[in-house]
């Protein structure tokens, strides 16, 4: 089988993206995620000058992303990354974590907050899909090399774009509160 090209060069790609369709080379999926948490960084206003932000410290291919994508995005910005006596925590929460929430939620009644933001704890990666960040860390050369666990929860077998709109509709719902 021949490998399918980048949709961006003419490398080799290693990731395809079914929701909107299109195919990433390593360079391009770094470059594609990178800007994605830029913009999410200002557009929910997730950082502040000063800040002292606490990284989760995952060793796994997801967790190797996450922190290469973010230490490079803050790089230049006046905000430190902590071991203790932080302003705020940075959550490696995905679009499949998010949808898991949301769910349990429905099904206990309850509605609980999942926005980006919830006090100390910022979420960047909300509106990445874990495979996404996973093949990623991988081609970064995570030391952890595990596959994504199977869970059987009823929203495994929703898509990518489905999960989305789930989340959204959810902010929304929460938004009228
Ligand atoms: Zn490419």
């Amino acid at each position: 089988m021949t490998k399918m090209k980048c949709s961006y060069c003419k490398n080799d790609s290693i990731y395809f993206a079914k929701y909107f369709g299109k195919y990433f080379c390593k360079r391009h999926l770094e470059n594609y995620l990178f800007k994605k948490l830029k913009r999410n960084l200002h557009k929910y206003h997730l950082i502040q000058k000063d800040d002292k932000l606490l990284l989760e410290n995952l060793k796994s291919p997801v967790g190797t992303a996450c922190i290469h994508l973010f230490t490079k995005a803050i790089k230049t910005w006046p905000v430190k990354i902590v071991q203790k006596n932080e302003n705020k925590k940075i959550n490696f929460s995905t679009i499949e974590d998010e949808t898991k929430n949301i769910i349990e939620n429905l099904t206990n009644k309850k509605i609980y907050k999942t926005f980006f933001q919830e006090g100390k704890v910022i979420k960047p990666f909300r509106n990445f899909s874990r495979e996404e960040l996973f093949i990623l860390g991988v081609a970064l050369g995570s030391p952890e090399k595990e596959k994504i666990k199977k869970t059987n929860h009823p929203t495994d077998s929703l898509g990518t774009a489905t999960k989305l709109n789930l989340i959204h509709l959810w902010d929304r719902i929460l938004a009228l509160k």
